[in-house]
């Protein structure tokens, strides 16, 4: 994604709206005929648009739709910059350059040959995160290989691969197992016999290995996910390589084949998508993909079911819950906190630092869904779901309103429950952390200064736009004069050192408060 950022500094940026810095980067949705996008190595680019508090629209330019480091993926292009036919093609070929060197099929007939090895023929280079087969030694002889791999193991990618953590695009955040045995048993208790695993190849495993263990429990899955090297250990009917930022699939037609028929499959009943994302993605296009993979699983449906929703679990920290609901209006938050290995901020209990923000949005009614009593839930008669034991049911909210699983309490001069630690500030009229600075920035809606938006859902957008857009037409035909070179690709990175610095201050405070 254009803007430098990990997932805390994304809860400044998206979670809430009243914790926005003055300016940020934002997607801008297709208008009228669609432009086809450049493409980058990750398929289709996304149009982005910097803006400012009190300016105008600044000039538009396509991103990478997956990368949120430039060092990933340094695609950069003004909207309206052509480009000669040279550069196209070199651009082509860096991005045919980009693409595995083997494709899926040739993965495929390796891992089949793989498997037919001897156990003591059977070795994994860790340095290339890659099976080998007897003709490929000679070439990792120098690397760190690991030898008798097992039928557990191939079974277990998730653990024999690494998790790609310290990279920002694939922030790779792998069920802990407690979490990951809860979603199998619930998604086989609610009835589901086919699971669409968007980003999450733990829990794509543990349905394989338990459909494998125990007949009874035949669910099937299949995985869309960008990170290529899990292609080695699934074939093409339960492994596609897939850009969920623009629903770009990798081997094209074929893949997107795959996905259609497992969507549609049974009429498109008893099947579910699970999806956990990373976090530091803006949620406007994970909400168009997802539209699009709900649009797939209708057309499958006959006619009189045509209310019925794709049921989906989206596994995202709670502080995205006004974004995520926003585009999905049916969505509701579960209490329960998904436990992740290996993050150590997410992590359960003693060993990682605090509970873990992250929650299920889902479209399934939540009386349906059981949270386990042993690990903190309990049932609230009055709201009709599970929650955390310390989420006690407020009769002024008519709710139990806590979203971090503490007890919060009511302020009745704000008129609902806050977190414990927030006290009521008369100067802001608001209830806030005691040492916040009452002058702090109170940037809401760029055009209107509202505080429950964004820029993009105000009401007076088009008058605004209108009237930026004449200043624009002139500012623009000044600086198309002059030579961009210099500037190029430097608004994607617009984050000063001490902004970042606040932002994460803030980020901090709210996790921490
Ligand atoms: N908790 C999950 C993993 C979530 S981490 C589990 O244990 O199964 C996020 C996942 O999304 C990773 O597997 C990562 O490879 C994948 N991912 C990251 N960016 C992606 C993109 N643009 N398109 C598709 N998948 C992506
Ligand atoms: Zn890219
Ligand atoms: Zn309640
Ligand atoms: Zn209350
Ligand atoms: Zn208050």
């Amino acid at each position: 994604m254009a803007a430098p950022r990990d997932g805390l500094e994304a809860v400044e940026a998206e979670g809430s709206a009243g914790l926005r810095g003055t300016s940020e980067i934002e997607l801008v949705l297709p208008s009228g005929p669609a432009v086809p996008a450049p493409l980058c190595p990750h398929g289709p680019t996304l149009l982005f648009v910097k803006v400012t508090q009190g300016k105008e629209e600044a000039r538009r330019f396509y991103a990478c739709s997956a990368c949120r480091d430039r060092k990933d993926c340094n695609f950069f292009q003004w909207e309206d910059e052509k480009l000669s036919g040279a550069r196209l093609a070199a651009r082509e070929a860096h991005n045919r350059r980009c693409q595995p060197t083997l494709s899926r099929r040739q993965c495929v007939e390796r891992y089949l040959k793989f498997i037919e090895l001897p156990l003591t023929q059977r070795k994994f280079c860790q340095r290339c995160q890659q099976l080998l087969l007897p003709d490929d030694w000679g070439q990792h002889s120098e690397h760190q290989v690991l030898g008798d791999v097992s039928v557990t193991q191939l079974r277990k990618p998730s653990q024999l691969l690494y998790p790609l953590e310290n990279k920002k695009t694939y922030a790779q955040y792998l069920f802990a197992d407690r979490s990951c045995q809860f979603l199998v048993d619930l998604l086989s208790t609610l009835g589901f016999r086919r699971v669409l695993c968007v980003g999450t190849p733990r829990l794509h495993e543990l349905i394989r290995l338990t459909a494998s263990a125990d007949k009874n429990s035949n669910i099937k899955s299949l995985l869309l996910d960008i990170d290529f090297r899990y292609s080695q250990f699934y074939t093409e009917d339960s492994f596609c390589h897939y850009n969920m930022f623009n629903h770009h699939f990798f081997d094209g037609k074929t893949a997107l084949e795959v996905c259609r028929a497992f969507l549609q499959e049974d009429k498109g009943e008893g099947v579910i998508m699970v999806t956990d994302p990373p976090f530091g993605g803006l949620v406007e296009p994970l909400a168009i993909t997802f539209k699009k993979l709900i649009a797939m699983w209708k057309e499958g449906q006959s006619q009189d079911d045509s209310d019925k929703e794709l049921p989906i679990f989206w596994i995202f920290p709670y502080f995205f819950e006004s974004r995520i609901c926003q585009f999905f209006p049916s969505f509701r938050m579960l209490d329960y906190q998904v436990d992740y290995d290996n993050h150590a901020l997410y992590k359960h209990g003693k060993t990682g630092r605090k509970q873990s923000p992250v929650r299920i949005f889902t479209n399934i009614p939540l009386n349906k869904i059981i949270l386990p009593t042993e690990e903190g839930y309990r049932f609230c008669s009055l709201c009709q779901r599970y929650v955390s034991l310390e989420n006690q049911h407020c009769e002024h909210c008519n709710s139990c309103p806590s979203k971090d699983g503490r007890k919060w309490n009511h302020c009745f001069l704000c008129k609902k429950c806050v977190k414990p630690s927030w006290i009521h500030c008369s100067i802001c009229s608001h209830c806030a952390v005691p040492d916040h600075s009452c002058q702090g920035p109170k940037d809401g809606c760029f055009i209107c200064g509202e505080l429950d938006h964004k820029r993009s859902a105000c009401p007076n957008i088009a008058t605004s736009k209108r009237a930026n857009k004449a200043v624009r037409k002139q500012k623009q035909r000044k600086s198309n004069k002059m030579k961009m070179e210099t500037t190029k690709g430097q608004s994607m990175n617009h984050t000063s050192a001490t902004r970042r610095k606040k932002r994460r201050e803030r980020a901090h405070q709210y996790l921490c408060s």
